[in-house]
This record gives C-alpha cells, sequence and structure tokens, in this order.
C-alpha cells in the first residue's frame, strides 16, 4: 500500500514521494525513504487502516438504513432513509473523521532522512 509523503530536500525543494522509494532530487541528492523508522510506518499503516473501516462502517451504515426504510416504508421508505442518512453521514460523520485522522497524521513526528 503505497503512503504518500514529503520529502524537504536540504536544497529546499519539496518532493513528493511513496514510502520506501528512492528519490533523487533535481539538486542530485538520493533519498532512500525506506529506512524511515519502522514504528512510525506503523502509525501511518494504523492510521489509514483506521480510517478504511470507518469508510465501510458508513456504507454500511447508509445501505442499512436504506434497508430499513425499504423494510417499514416501502419504496418511500428507502428514498427517503437512504439520501437522510447519507446526507448525515457524509456532513456530520465524514468531516470529524478526516479531521481526526489529519490530526493523527500530523501528530507523527517527523524525521530526517539523510541525503545519500
Ligand atoms: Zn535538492
Amino acid at each position: 500500500m503505497a503512503i504518500p509523503i514529503t520529502i524537504t530536500c536540504e536544497c529546499g525543494r519539496a518532493i513528493q514521494t511513496d514510502l520506501g522509494e528512492r528519490v533523487v532530487c533535481e539538486c542530485g541528492r538520493a533519498y532512500d525513504t525506506s529506512q524511515v523508522p519502522r514504528e512510525k510506518r506503523a502509525a501511518v499503516v494504523a492510521a489509514q487502516t483506521q480510517f478504511r473501516v470507518y469508510m465501510w462502517f458508513g456504507i454500511l451504515f447508509i445501505a442499512g438504513a436504506a434497508v430499513t426504510g425499504y423494510l417499514v416504508h416501502g419504496m418511500v421508505g428507502l428514498l427517503l432513509a437512504a439520501p437522510c442518512v447519507a446526507l448525515f453521514w457524509f456532513r456530520v460523520v465524514q468531516p470529524r473523521v478526516s479531521a481526526r485522522q489529519r490530526k493523527a497524521l500530523a501528530d507523527l513526528p517527523s524525521w530526517t532522512i539523510e541525503a545519500g
């Protein structure tokens, strides 16, 4: 699974890459991002996994509401329940999860990779 990271080179350029890749800056310095400490890598992967779990939970939540609406009120119930729950999920729950996710990733200490 690709984990996007940004490397700030000693020359000041920011290089976008995936964790584990070897990148060469325009100035000639090379960085091997597989040197990233394992526990930091694990923390990033854990945060990504958690986010996927939330996403699936949301999909099931919306599908469940649609089915419940259908069972209780038939087609009308489905057409009313699904958009309401989807709206609730994407307007209320999702932004909070995303914000927490961003914060969790921002809290990860940054690390220094020596040019090699
Ligand atoms: Zn550079």
